[in-house]
């Protein structure tokens, strides 16, 4: 049983980042690399901070872990040494900790009972960062295949091979069903590969999970866009139930603005997907910093990406605009969990490497140099923004315009949902207003035999939830083709 005293001899210790001036000359992760039964001992003492205190708002999917991690059962198994039977109950909620354990924002320390008076207690439980230790010490063990007991002999076509549609055809595997997972781009992973940069999540951590997948008996066939390489009629034909994992990829874009149209400015994810291209080995990035005044437009995480990965690429100077004033400040500009906390100002590791903010600036034109067509310069206006009573946007310039030198934009505004695409239309499910794929209380997305999940069913969001919900599809896939199932179901559609 848990020391409910822990946390008051315990000082709560945070993984720690290695020094900026190192982290921003590689790739590799921002987190000190140590082997995890290096820190074990360490981080058994922080697990040892939770108190197991009956209220665990932690694992409640309102607040806490939309996956209902069993975070103070595994956090007593931690304390006590017993890292095996941690990993198991660990395993038993979430398909991959070891990247929850990277890159959550962690809304569970947020809702850790320690985090309410955090002078008196000294903050939450370092729950990340004991998932991560336990999950990398099952790794460093070998995590076994699970095999399923059955064969149903059904089959599945799971569509897009990021974190919702792997957690999917992972649970349908064990299930006994016999599931192919297919991916346009050409390796597995969606955003944990190609929008998540290299020095957040080591795409090594990825290939890890995909071989265990391979071991069980998941098919995947890369490079293969469904509804165009494979279309609707032989998916059908071939499959009897298809869970659409297809993310929320569709970008904000804003062609209206003057000189838009100019060299030099790229939508956020182009950016980020060719750096991770390069990262990958595929040759130099297409559009590098590399000495160039680089200007972020936009104020979230992806925007904090490209901060991250233009500082890593050498730009001249770096800054990032935001729209909307600067918001309050966590007392220690902690990570804050995204998008959850809108109006706390979002602070990520690459904020502390450098680079100006700016808040409460617009963009008004892009400005060219006289003869090549290529951008030099933003001119940018100050305003205030004010939502009025139907949440439009209304955006009013508070002063005078001014310019900054830039020859590399990028355009971090936003997700717009899920991309028009052949697939769609072909296998008649349609878009709702948001731009996303509504979902039927047992995760049917309009069409007989036909599921959705993770972003492509929630809009732009979260590794945690897109887990969450492709288990809890998969579970509503098992009963479709069996009549019922042992899968859990972490979360509903609503
Ligand atoms: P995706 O990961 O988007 O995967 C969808 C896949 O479907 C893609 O690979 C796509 O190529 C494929 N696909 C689409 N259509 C087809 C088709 N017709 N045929 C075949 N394949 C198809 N979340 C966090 O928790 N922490 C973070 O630090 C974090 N950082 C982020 C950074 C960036 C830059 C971005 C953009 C997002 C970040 N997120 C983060 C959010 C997180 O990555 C997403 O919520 C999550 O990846 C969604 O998973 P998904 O499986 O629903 O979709």
């Amino acid at each position: 049983m848990a020391d409910p005293k822990g946390f008051l001899t315990t000082p709560k210790r945070e993984a720690q980042r290695r020094p900026v001036d190192e982290r921003i000359t590689d790739w590799r992760e921002v987190y000190v690399r140590e082997h995890p039964r290096r820190s074990a001992e360490e981080v058994s003492e922080q697990a040892g901070r939770c108190m197991d205190c009956g209220i665990p708002f932690c694992h409640s999917g309102a607040v806490g872990c939309p996956l209902g991690n069993l975070i103070p059962e595994w956090n007593d198994l931690a304390r006590r040494g017993r890292w095996p039977a941690a990993a198991d109950r660990l395993h038993a909620t979430n398909n991959f900790p070891e990247v929850t354990g990277r890159i959550c924002p962690a809304p569970c320390e947020a809702a850790c009972v320690l985090s309410i008076a955090e002078d008196a207690t000294g903050g939450s439980v370092t729950i990340k960062r004991i998932e991560r230790t336990i999950a990398d010490l099952a790794i460093v063990a070998g995590i076994e295949p699970q095999f399923p007991e059955i064969s149903t002999g059904r089959r599945v076509a799971v569509v897009g091979s990021g974190p919702a549609g792997l957690a999917a055809a992972q649970q349908l595997t064990r299930a006994g069903h016999d599931v192919t997972v297919y991916e346009r781009d050409d390796r597995l992973g969606g955003l944990l590969r190609y929008g998540i940069p290299e020095y957040k999540l080591e795409k090594a951590v990825v290939d890890q999970r995909l071989a265990q997948m391979r071991a069980e008996g998941t098919h995947f066939r890369t490079e293969c866009e469904v509804g165009v390489d494979l279309t609707v009629e032989q998916l059908r034909a071939q499959f009897d139930a298809v869970v659409l994992a297809v993310g929320a990829l569709r970008a904000r874009d804003d062609r209206d603005l003057p000189g838009r149209d100019l060299d030099g400015i790229h939508l956020a994810m182009t950016y980020l997907v060719a750096s991770n291209h390069e990262c990958e080995g595929d040759g130099p990035t297409p559009i590098s910093a590399r000495g160039r005044h680089v200007v972020i437009i936009g104020g979230g995480d992806t925007a904090a990406d490209c901060l991250g990965t233009a500082h890593r690429q050498g730009a001249a100077s770096v800054t990032q605009l935001d729209l909307y004033p600067r918001p309050p400040v966590r007392r220690d500009e902690q990570l804050t969990p995204w998008p959850t906390w809108p109006l706390i100002l979002r602070v990520t590791p690459a904020h502390a490497e450098g680079g100006v903010r700016r808040h409460a600036v617009a963009v008004r034109r892009f400005l060219a140099e006289p003869r090549r067509g290529h951008l030099r310069a933003i001119e940018l206006v100050p305003v205030s923004v004010r939502k009025d009573d139907d949440g439009a946007r209304e955006v009013t310039e508070t002063g005078e315009p001014w310019q900054l030198d830039c020859d590399l934009a990028l355009l971090a505004i936003g997700f717009a949902g899920v991309e028009h695409m052949p697939l769609l239309g072909g296998i008649g499910v349609a878009l709702n207003r948001d731009g996303v794929l509504d979902c039927d209380p047992r995760w049917g997305a309009g069409a007989p035999g036909v599921f959705a999940c993770g972003d492509a069913h929630r809009g732009a969001s979260l590794v945690v939830w897109a887990i969450a919900e492709g288990r809890a599809a998969a579970r509503a896939v098992d009963e479709y083709l069996a009549g019922d199932s042992d899968l859990p179901a972490p979360v509903t559609p609503d």
